[in-house]
């Protein structure tokens, strides 16, 4: 039994439509989910990815409106690694965050920049692996943001204080010190430790949790293997899009591990995702409430960007 990778990395942020503006205007990634965080209707949870919403692409986010900025310390991922496909795309990504008046930084692997929250992002050269790409007109097709290559955290404890769930649970390679490989379908993603200089405070453009991708059938399998290593695994939840489980892992992270199917295709339109807003059958009733509370957010898709067919 082995994960498939990375399933999708959840944030928080305080503004909604800025984190549309950032992600899908400016990195042109898609908007396709737009609903509310199951657990607090009132918020909404937006997820974003490639064209089809596949694993391996998505990035979401909570808003809680009007969040204060948090920051990353000990046991909180701080950066997200995203692939492209050539040195040539750095150029171009530097040149059109620079343009948007977001500072940038040449990094050993690639280009570094945060987003309107603080969060740190980089992209990093993959020649090959997966291109979960999305279509947005002003993104050349070989400069296009390809999928999760990689994420850093800093470690909550020793930089070992994991290392046998990781290695021996999960089945993370282990490839350097606090540093590990997850390696499932065509997907090979990094995971690393940073020894941690200060306390992080939750907060917007910080990370909530990381979901790692397992196939359907494994997945009850999956949580009796996470209880054996002495993790206290939340019942099987059913995501809607996914089904889930969670557990609070040694460095202080919320690992979930998540399911391929049904997908976010299972409620709307392939050619429509992420237009309308999309309520879980338990909070179907507050609607119209919902409606009224949550600003409004554009889908740029919805307004003639998507291509015929
Ligand atoms: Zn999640």
């Amino acid at each position: 039994m082995k994960l498939e990778g990375l399933h999708h990395i959840t944030m928080i942020t305080g503004d909604a439509r800025a984190t549309v503006d950032f992600y899908a205007d400016l990195l042109g990634l898609r908007l396709v989910k737009k609903t509310v965080n199951f657990d607090a209707p009132e918020a909404y949870h937006l997820y974003f990815g490639d064209e089809q919403g596949s694993p391996g692409s998505i990035l979401t986010w909570f808003e809680f409106a009007g969040a204060q900025p948090g920051t990353a310390g000990a046991g909180m991922v701080h950066t997200l690694q995203l692939g492209v496909r050539a040195p040539a795309a750095l150029e171009f990504w530097e040149a059109r965050l620079g343009a948007a008046g977001h500072a940038t930084e040449r990094t050993p692997d690639g280009l570094a920049f945060r987003d309107h929250d603080g969060l740190r992002l980089e992209l990093v050269v993959d020649a090959d692996g997966p291109e979960l790409r999305a279509e947005h007109p002003d993104v050349p097709v070989e400069h296009a943001l390809l999928g999760m290559r990689g994420a850093r955290a800093y470690a909550g404890r020793a930089l070992d204080a994991d290392r046998a769930l990781l290695t021996e649970t999960l089945g993370f390679t282990e490839t350097g010190e606090g540093a590990y490989l997850v390696e499932g379908g065509d997907q090979r993603f990094r995971w690393a430790y940073d020894v941690a200089t200060a306390r992080g405070r939750q907060g917007a453009g910080t990370v909530h949790h990381i979901a790692w991708h397992a196939r359907d059938a494994d997945h009850v399998a999956w949580q009796e293997r996470a209880a054996r290593a002495g993790m206290r695994v939340t019942p099987v939840i059913d995501r809607d899009y996914f089904d889930a489980i969670y557990f609070q892992q040694p460095q202080g992270i919320l690992f979930e591990i998540a399911t391929t199917s049904p997908g976010f295709a299972v409620d709307e339109d392939p050619r429509h995702l992420g237009e309308a807003l999309r309520l879980p059958r338990q909070h179907e009733r507050l609607r119209p409430q919902l409606e009224r509370i949550l600003a409004p957010i554009d889908n740029t898709r919805t307004a003639g960007a998507t291509p015929a067919g």
